[in-house]
């Protein structure tokens, strides 16, 4: 049976007529760009994500780099980053000619570890930009206090986690100074190509990134700075205001995917439970930690990915491949190691268990219309790759003292 990592298709069979309803709406209205789709997207997300302003842009990468253009980001200025993330996250820091100062994932939940960015902090430091990866918040209490404690802004890459809380609730997006939201398709709320969004709660920067999405104009053809075209097209708005309605419902999906993944690798005797951070003969799979699981809030964790860990993850991932099953790897190659950064001369030995994610992590199928025996079938060929071919190849991570932290 194939099992897909993704197919857009089921989510589009659901919706198929209101969305081409909408298409020729805004066809026939010829409001191309920025018009009342657009204003109805910003109103409903601001009250979605808890804050008082929102922004459509033209997309997630977009959406951070305005973010750091608003905080006026010069050249040679410091933003401290994970170095676990999607590429986005640094390359915005890098195209300001700013310094992205990496630091090293936490073991348990792959999100940047609060602890080591203290010690990152320069006077040249001017953002902190924590990335809440796969559908996860991180730790953001530890991170808001260092931020306070050394007027530093925090920017939130909320690009997995739209529709995410924090485990007392507080939504992704709403707790730094700004955050940024990406609907490329394959994001947790898609469009039909590129759009992205910002909030915020500063009334002055809203009208600073507002201004800045149309090229810094205001009054017309009037510049008062240099801005861009950062601008949403109208058919992005109106497919994702079709979409949004079903948001928390497929979150839903998602959920009860992932809680039948727990179930079944725990029959199939391949773990023992959800975070554990330690591979054994109990555990040769290790499934994705909810840091936040004493929340009374569901919605800490929407597994916009499904990340399993595995010693042989290669190897599997052939194997799966080969058997239907789509899997995929985020994110190989850590920013400490891309040769893009080579000119930021690190000491590659600073990020243990960003390398350890890398060599290890591995996506599974998750989307809401999966159906069980799908992921029956995904766990079987697990089981069977485990019993029969696993011990045939050598370990890609040999879970080195890494995830210790
Ligand atoms: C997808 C993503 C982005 C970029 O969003 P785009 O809309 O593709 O530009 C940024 N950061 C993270 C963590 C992402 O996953």
């Amino acid at each position: 049976m194939a099992v897909p990592l993704l197919d857009l298709k089921l989510q589009y069979a659901q919706i198929k007529e209101q969305v081409e309803d909408a298409l020729i709406r805004v066809s026939s209205s010829q409001a191309l760009i920025l018009g009342a789709e657009t204003a109805r997207l910003e109103e409903q997300l601001a009250a979605y994500t808890g804050c008082t302003y929102a922004l459509g842009v033209s997309s997630g990468t977009d959406a951070l780099l305005m973010a750091l253009m608003a905080l006026d980001i010069q050249p040679g200025d410091e933003v401290i980053i994970p170095t676990y993330s999607f590429f986005a996250t640094a390359g915005v820091v890098a195209r300001l000619n700013a310094i992205p100062v990496l630091v090293d994932a936490d073991p348990v939940s792959f999100n940047i570890n609060p602890k080591h960015i203290e010690s990152a902090i320069t006077p040249r430091t001017k953002a902190i930009m924590p990335v809440h990866l796969y559908g996860q918040c991180a730790d953001m209490d530890a991170i808001l206090a260092i931020g306070t404690a050394h007027g530093i802004p925090v920017i939130e890459d909320g690009a997995q986690a739209l529709g995410t809380v924090y485990k007392d609730g507080r939504p992704a997006g709403s707790m730094g100074l700004m955050g940024c939201f990406s609907f490329y398709p394959t994001k947790n709320l898609g469009a039909f190509g590129d759009a992205g969004l910002i909030t915020t709660n500063d009334k002055d920067l809203y009208i600073k990134l507002k201004q800045m999405r149309n090229h810094g104009m205001e009054p017309r053809y009037y510049h008062k700075f240099v801005g861009g075209n950062f601008r949403i097209d109208e058919i992005q708005s109106a497919v994702l205001n079709v979409k949004f309605p079903h948001l928390d419902t497929w979150h839903q999906g998602r959920r009860r995917n992932a809680v039948l993944y727990t179930e079944l690798f725990t029959e199939s005797g391949l773990a023992t439970g959800t975070g554990v951070t330690e591979f054994s003969a109990d555990n040769k799979v290790l499934l994705p930690a909810m840091v936040y699981a004493d929340s009374p809030y569901p919605n800490t964790h929407i597994f916009n990915q499904y990340i399993i860990r595995v010693q042989r993850r290669n190897a599997l991932r052939a194997y799966l491949t080969e058997q239907g099953i789509g899997s995929e790897i985020y994110y190989p190659v850590p920013f400490h190691k891309q040769e893009c950064f080579t000119y930021l001369n690190l000491n590659d030995a600073q990020f243990p268990v960003a390398d350890c994610c890398a060599n290890d992590s591995l996506a599974l199928p998750i989307f809401p219309e999966l159906r069980e025996e799908q992921i029956r079938e995904v766990v079987r060929a697990i089981a069977e790759f485990e019993r029969t071919v696993s011990a045939n190849h050598t370990m890609e991570c040999s879970h080195c003292t890494c995830m210790k932290g």
